[in-house]
């Protein structure tokens, strides 16, 4: 079993490997499979293509496209988990914070509730604002 451990690692020297773009396939190809029980079934090709397309980014020696690739991925998927954390923080400080955007520049500030009226100085474009928190 060592053995065989030790001769796959050197097989997979220089190769891709996962990342996160071959996890999201494999999520994906999972989900499709999913609904292709439940609703169609000719849609497990279309998560059998996923799959296959998966263990291809894994075994591909072309490491710079595949880290293109992931890259590209990442550039759309970073900004969507950053809004959903973003929400997450946002209702956990509910009671403490009140979330609001610069009306000049639109950067999010926020600001402890309850002072009433407070004089709002933007950290970025130093705008001046009155805001009720
Ligand atoms: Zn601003």
């Amino acid at each position: 079993m060592y053995q065989f451990l030790q001769k796959l690692q050197y097989w997979m020297m220089g190769r891709n490997g996962t990342d996160q773009l071959t996890v999201a396939a494999l999520i994906v190809g999972l989900i499709v499979s999913l609904f292709a029980q439940l609703l169609f079934w000719p849609l497990i090709f279309v998560s059998y293509l996923l799959y296959i397309w998966a263990l291809f980014r894994v075994f591909s020696r072309n490491l710079a496209a595949r880290q293109k690739e992931n890259q590209a991925f990442l550039k759309v998927w970073r900004p969507i988990t950053q809004w959903f954390s973003f929400q997450r923080t946002k209702f956990r400080e509910r009671k403490q914070y009140k979330y609001f955007k610069c009306p000049h520049c639109g950067l999010k500030l926020r600001a402890p509730r309850g002072r009433g009226k407070i004089q709002v100085t933007c950290q970025r474009c130093h705008a001046q604002f009155v805001k009720r928190v």
